[in-house]
């Protein structure tokens, strides 16, 4: 499809995850007309645990919604680092991505994020269809047909696929692409109410404990958020993780934390509802596109959690395409040199993912007798080499380099 018309084309997004209403409004920023297509009800949508969202990240998002309503309530990024016995062993302090990047990593609960996003869809005048689930898809030179499970049909000139880990576009589009590979890993944690625990506001406390890894920090509004890792051989359903894995989960916490410093133990114990999230790989797919139709964020490149890079990767995702789409005069060109750009990035930053959750999840003494004298150093030299990921960033008027990524 041509998009020289681009003020009169209209776009279908799939998903109001964290990319589809950040993409919508791109492209209305172009002139384009964009509907939001979401198969969960309204209600649910808010399900989730907490982000990090990371310069890179808050950098997009700040252009659509106030980053300090987001800090309404948070907890800052500051990482501490403490091994078995409690020890500080390395502080990662967030002032100098303030300083190089303006903005410094905060978690903040996935439902915020969204709910600010939908409201700026809203007050854009963004149709959002809830109860959507999207079935199956038809595309011709003319644009694409997107059909819904309850029957009815949408259509429009092109469609961004933002449908997240399992994305149904992605088996449409490309039928014979490898499937999402469960890694024997739940991303687990909730939000505690404990007493006295304000003084601890002002970092995440990353433990690497005798058994295994656990972080907790206070948020602003004197609450715990903790999270780690939970291994599970078979891939559980929805209906376990909220109903027998409930019990599972919490002895099992119990017991491998049962010797780690206070007050770790205490906060596995006073939690009452456990959030616990499948973490999935999807290996590299060899396409993002097919026609008039674009995978972005989980969609087409799901990341494990453990470096907080989800929800960033995504909404950089939404500004590089609406770019190449301002830029190109072909659809079929921007998708392509959206993929020549973002690919590279991404593999990479997946792997980095990849190598983190391994150190979390095995202690050994030798490696642990290292880490705690080595560490405070290593994060020293490493602040500065995180530069590649926190410090992404779009400037509108200047070409993107599709060589940027090779340079770090
Ligand atoms: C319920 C939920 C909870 C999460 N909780 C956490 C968390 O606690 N911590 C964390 O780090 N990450 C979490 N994530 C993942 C994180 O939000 C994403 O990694 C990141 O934000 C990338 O965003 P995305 O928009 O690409 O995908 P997502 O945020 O996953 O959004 C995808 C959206 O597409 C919708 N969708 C899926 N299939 C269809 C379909 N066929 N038709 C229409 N709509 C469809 C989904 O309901 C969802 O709203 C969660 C994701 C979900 C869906």
């Amino acid at each position: 499809m041509n998009i020289g018309n681009k003020r009169k084309s209209s776009a279908i997004i799939i998903g109001a995850g964290i990319a589809g209403p950040a993409m919508a409004i791109q492209l209305q920023n172009l002139g384009m007309n964009t509907e939001i297509f979401e198969s969960r009800q309204g209600h649910e949508i808010n399900q989730g645990l907490f982000l990090g969202i990371t310069p890179n990240g808050l950098n997009v998002l700040r252009d659509f919604i106030d980053i300090e309503k987001l800090k309404e309530e948070y907890t800052p990024g500051k990482m501490i680092f403490l091994n078995a016995q409690g020890k500080n062993i390395g502080e990662l302090d967030t002032k100098y991505q303030k300083k190089k990047y303006g903005a410094e990593t905060i978690q903040v609960k996935r439902a915020a994020i969204s709910f600010e996003l939908r409201k700026k869809v809203a007050n854009r005048g963004i149709p959002l269809h809830y109860g959507k689930k999207l079935v199956q898809l038809f595309q011709n030179n003319n644009g694409v047909i997107a059909r819904f499970a309850d029957g009815t049909e949408k259509k429009a000139d092109f469609l961004i696929a933002c449908d997240g880990t399992h994305s149904v576009c992605r088996k449409i589009l490309f039928p014979d692409a490898p499937k999402p590979v469960y890694t024997r890993q739940l991303s687990t944690g909730a939000f505690v109410k404990m007493d006295d625990m304000d003084q601890h506001f002002g970092a995440i406390h990353m433990t690497f404990g005798k058994k295994a890894f656990f972080a907790w920090a206070v948020s602003n509004q004197g609450d715990i958020w903790w999270f780690n890792n939970f291994y599970r051989e078979n891939e559980p359903t929805q209906e376990e993780i909220s109903s027998k894995l409930q019990e599972e989960m919490k002895a099992y916490l119990l017991k491998i934390h049962c010797e780690d410093p206070e007050p770790i133990y205490d906060i596995i114990e006073k939690t009452e509802e456990m959030f616990a999230y499948p973490v999935y790989e999807i290996p590299s797919l060899p396409k993002w596109y097919k026609g008039n139709i674009c995978l972005i964020g989980d969609a087409a490149h799901a990341t494990a959690p453990h470096i907080g890079q989800g929800a960033s990767l995504a909404l950089e995702d939404t500004v590089v395409l609406a770019k190449f789409i301002h830029e190109q005069s072909s659809l079929i060109e921007a998708f392509e040199k959206f993929q020549q750009l973002r690919q590279p990035r991404v593999e990479k930053l997946i792997q980095t993912a990849r190598k983190v959750g391994n150190n979390k999840s095995i202690p050994n003494p030798i490696t642990t007798f290292f880490r705690d004298l080595f560490l405070k150093h290593f994060i020293k030299m490493e602040i500065k080499k995180m530069d590649w990921i926190y410090g992404y960033t779009v400037d509108w008027k200047a070409p993107l380099q599709l060589s940027e990524i090779y340079n770090n």
